[in-house]
């Protein structure tokens, strides 16, 4: 055997598995097809929440501190709310990512690059094969770390996500620092796309911009809501470099993320938060809950992953559920609920005691469920019609 554990995919969700499974004592292989430092297609926004999964600080990789937000329904009066305290930091991929790869290696964990896995096979007895052009390993667990509908779970034979977010967006350079309206604050546009957002992120020499929305509906729109996006906050679209477009998947409830000696996590599991479309915080929270099931795997005391699941059953899915309900609110009709963010204070405090960590989407719904059902009336509804066609019960 060549090591106790495979995980296929070096971003976020599996740097973290190798990082939690290789400090329980198990021989960790992670791969990844891409050299690194590589970037990926993000806005590098790390919330508080996100950054307190992590038993280290970010610090030496964070470029801008949020405490406030600008909000603005499409070219409508903007209205600017201070969060107070930390909100989010603002990260580059290439950067973060090198940084939990690094974090891994000092727990042991042997780390390649450049290691495309064109195979993942299950053996007669139960272990793995992982192939990449270099050759094949063996392993007794395969974790798919390698994003939506990666190579792991495909040839495992696991459901394909076919629902989801796209985004699109790219960088401008401002050498001598990025204009200050820009920094410690997001800077967020709803109303042009579906089920998504606009967006300007400040890092430490160039500014982020991007675009999101519901895939079945935002596609085609995405490069005209993008310019129109910088027109309106006199950035110059001509300016972008690196423009790239990707996929944020979502998966179905009950689709199948763990099975015997083989789980997916992170973006391969479809676990982007429907409603704001971050993904960082599912990729680490679910790093860090499949780490004891492949313990337990390994030691003989279970016969599947299965308990992986189960964690995922006692926090994040119930959150990702109730985040999609709200989405479906949201999607419907986006301005009655930003209205509420710019105007509302307890809706306002709300939403940063959430990124904070502070509370959750299921508390939050029970909290402030009733007044948003009062003032978002018809609109609420729709949106859990919308909500039960794509997630029927059961
Ligand atoms: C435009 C955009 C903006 C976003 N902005 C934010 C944001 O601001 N904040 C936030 O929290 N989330 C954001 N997200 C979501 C976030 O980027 C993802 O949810 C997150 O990257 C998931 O991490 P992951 O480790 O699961 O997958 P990834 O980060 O995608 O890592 C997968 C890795 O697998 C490797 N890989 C794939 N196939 C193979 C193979 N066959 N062999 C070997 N290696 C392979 C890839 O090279 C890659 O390194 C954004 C997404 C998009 C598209």
């Amino acid at each position: 055997m060549d090591s106790d554990v495979i995980v296929v995919g070096a971003g976020p969700a599996g740097s973290t598995a190798a990082r939690e499974i290789a400090a329980a004592g198990a021989g960790v292989l992670l791969l990844d097809r891409a050299r690194f430092p590589r970037d990926k297609p993000c806005g590098g926004g790390v919330t508080v929440r996100c950054a307190e999964l992590l038993p280290f600080s970010i610090a030496p990789v964070v470029e801008d501190v949020v405490t406030r937000a600008r909000l603005r329904i499409r070219d409508g009066r903007e209205i600017e709310r201070d969060g107070g305290r930390t909100l989010s930091y603002m990260t580059q991929r290439r950067r973060l990512d090198a940084f939990l790869v690094e974090r891994a290696q000092e727990r042991g964990v042997d780390f390649r690059d450049g290691q495309l896995v064109t195979d993942v096979a299950r053996r007669p007895d139960g272990t793995f094969a992982v192939t990449t052009r270099d050759g094949t390993h063996r392993a007794r667990v395969v974790i798919g770390a390698d994003g939506a509908n990666g190579v792991v779970g495909n040839r495992l034979g696991y459901d394909a996500i076919a629902d989801g977010a796209v985004a699109l967006e790219g960088n401008i350079r401002f050498p001598g620092g990025v204009p200050a309206e820009f920094r410690g604050r997001v800077t967020l546009n709803f109303g042009y796309l579906p089920g998504g957002y606009g967006w300007v992120f400040a890092k430490g020499d160039h500014l982020n911009v991007g675009v999101g929305g519901w895939r079945r509906v935002a596609g085609a729109r995405l490069r005209p809501a993008l310019r129109h996006l910088c027109r309106l906050y006199g950035l110059d679209a001509e300016r972008i470099e690196g423009l790239r477009g990707h996929l944020l998947p979502i998966q179905q409830r009950g689709m199948t993320i763990a099975a015997q000696g083989s789980a997916l996590v992170g973006d391969a599991a479809g676990l982007v938060d429907p409603l704001s479309g971050e993904g960082i915080y599912a990729a680490l929270a679910s790093g860090i809950a499949v780490a004891p099931a492949v313990r337990d795997y390994l030691a003989g005391a279970a016969s599947t992953l299965a308990g992986y699941r189960a964690a995922l059953e006692r926090e994040l899915l119930p959150e990702t559920a109730t985040s999609a309900a709200l989405m479906a609110i949201f999607q419907a009709s986006p301005a009655p609920f930003i209205w509420l963010m710019q105007h509302s204070d307890r809706f306002w405090e709300g939403a940063c005691r959430l990124v904070r960590g502070e509370t959750t989407y299921v508390a939050l719904s029970h909290t402030l469920g009733r007044p948003m059902h009062a003032l978002l009336g018809p609109t609420a509804a729709i949106g859990r019609r919308v909500n039960a066609r794509r997630h029927p019960p059961g």
